[in-house]
């Protein structure tokens, strides 16, 4: 008979452990507390708009495709993808809007126009990103983050100056770039998805190489198709998917666990893969057996939450690019409201995503589905009356930027903030994306995918390596279905 794995979550992570354990002959149960599977990565439909609740911006394609293909499969078995063009726009200070191309010689093109010599500057910058982006998949994001020796590859110790570990990425790209354009383009991916650019090592320039070279992707039916996708491969592999079921403890014996408690009944397996929350998921060990104190997360930089509004709205906004990204003050205070001093943000920047504009079937005929997001500092007080104080904030400035009335034109509104994500996935502190990507908290020094006193017990998820992001919590299902099968094998 089968070794029976129980998966605890229905995210990415959750789900490629799944496929992984599936393919390797194991007995699977997912189980997921909410109504459908998907994690931060789901989606409602209200009024003929569907709103998806997480990502919108696919990057890093060759993640997924390698996903596919370890199933045999071919990512275009599943879906489509389109790529963006432009990849994005960034509003700037007295509405200058500049669009960002998809294309290499069109993007040093720009540059150059921004920032006379920098277009040169750029294809340097890029080329020393695309060595990390390399070295970094090949040798150091597919490791279970065990021990410092999985990192001692030639490959790594000959580029280990290369990889700027150890120097910080704000002053990295100013040593390319002094047009605060420019520096805003490259600074934006590591703040949104992770931590204050001057805490963040300078490795993670391969952000600018996925996002900028690699191209911005939409998949055909948007963002939840690739979790219909992995489903889908799930089922033909076996696994059992269990939604509207939550656990609420993890049983253990004898420096085992022992399997689960769902309701009253008590399900048995061989190993277990946490893929919730981390924080959440030792909640339902005894203290005694839990890797981390409440002190230990007390004390962790967590990446940003979110203020996120899904608007329906009864026309066409010709301004509007299928991502906007609002830079019209200063990125700086936003980001120290963030990191430093957490804090409502007083000026704060913001995102847009008008995903009708690429797929029209998200919105009814005539009409536009928008999804507005300001990153904000985890932890803080969330109330009606400051979702409120928000909207008006963003819909003020978004009006004055396009010149012409949105608010009156609002017929759907919802907003999801740190409640929110508190209720529905049980994050810690109401995070969206885990931890801050800082050098405290990389690679080795992330939360351990083992736990230390039971064998049979797995993590996986955004909190783990190899870290925050699609693409890394696919990454993670595979690190810790090899973990299990080192373990049961
Ligand atoms: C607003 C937002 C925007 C984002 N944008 C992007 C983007 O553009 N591009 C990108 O690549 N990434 C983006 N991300 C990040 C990406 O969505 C996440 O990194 C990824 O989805 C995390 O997957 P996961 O499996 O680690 O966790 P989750 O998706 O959180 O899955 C964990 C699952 O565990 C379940 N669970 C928790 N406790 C229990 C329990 N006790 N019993 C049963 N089930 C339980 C939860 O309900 C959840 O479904 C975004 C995230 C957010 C929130």
């Amino acid at each position: 008979m089968s070794k029976k794995v129980a998966i605890i979550g229905g995210g990415f992570s959750g789900l490629s452990a799944a496929c992984y354990l599936a393919k390797d002959g194991y007995d699977v149960t997912i189980f997921e507390k909410n109504e459908t599977i998907g994690g931060r990565n789901r989606k409602f439909t209200e009024n003929g708009f569907t709103f998806e609740m997480g990502p919108s911006w696919y990057w890093m394609p060759d993640v997924f495709d390698r996903f596919f293909d370890d199933f045999g499969k071919k990512r275009e078995d599943y879906y489509s993808l389109t790529k963006l063009n432009p990849s994005f726009s960034i509003v700037f200070k007295d509405k200058e809007k500049i669009n960002i191309p998809s294309e290499k010689e069109e993007l040093i093109n720009l540059i150059e126009t921004l920032e006379k010599g920098a277009g040169k500057r750029f294809e340097e910058f890029m080329e020393d990103a695309k060595f990390k982006y390399d070295t970094s998949m090949n040798n150091l994001i597919y490791k279970p983050g065990k021990s410092i020796f999985e990192f001692v590859h030639m490959d790594v110790i000959k580029g280990l100056f290369k990889l700027n570990l150890f120097s910080n990425f704000k002053k990295f790209v100013r040593k390319y770039f002094s047009d605060p354009r420019i520096t805003a383009l490259m600074d934006f991916p590591v703040l949104f998805l992770g931590s204050a650019p001057e805490n963040t090592p300078a490795l993670y320039s391969l952000m600018n190489y996925a996002g900028l070279l690699l191209g911005t992707w939409y998949p055909d039916k948007g963002m939840y198709r690739i979790i219909e996708s992995m489903e889908a491969l799930a089922i033909e592999l076996g696994v059992k998917i269990r939604t509207n079921t939550e656990v609420s403890r993890i049983n253990t014996e004898n420096k085992n666990v022992t399997g689960l408690l769902v309701d009253k009944e008590v399900f048995h397996f061989d190993a277990i893969v946490a893929s919730g929350d981390y924080h959440h998921m030792e909640t339902l060990l005894p203290v005694t057996f839990r890797n981390y104190s409440e002190k230990y997360w007390d004390t962790r930089t967590m990446a940003p939450s979110s203020l996120i509004f899904f608007l329906g709205i009864d026309k066409k906004i010709q301004g509007l690019d299928h991502h906007t990204l609002f830079f019209d003050e200063s990125l700086d205070e936003h980001s120290k409201e963030i990191y430093t001093s957490p804090q409502w943000p007083n000026k704060p920047l913001f995102y847009v995503c008008t995903p009708s504009k690429t797929d029209p079937k998200l919105a009814p005929d005539g009409n536009e589905n928008v999804f507005i997001l300001i990153p904000i500092a985890s932890g803080l007080n969330d109330t009606e009356d400051l979702r409120t104080h928000y909207f008006n904030l963003v819909m003020h400035r978004l009006e004055q930027h396009l010149n012409e009335d949105i608010v009156k034109h609002v017929i759907y509104n919802k907003s999801y903030c740190i409640n929110d994500f508190i209720s529905d996935y049980h994050s810690y502190k109401g995070n969206a994306y885990g931890l801050a990507n800082t050098l405290k908290q990389t690679a080795i020094l992330k939360p351990k995918i083992n736990n230390k006193k039971l064998k049979n017990l797995v993590y996986a998820g955004q909190l783990t390596v190899p870290g925050p992001g699609m693409p890394p919590a696919l990454i993670s299902g595979k690190l810790a279905a090899k973990e299990v099968n080192t373990i049961l094998g």
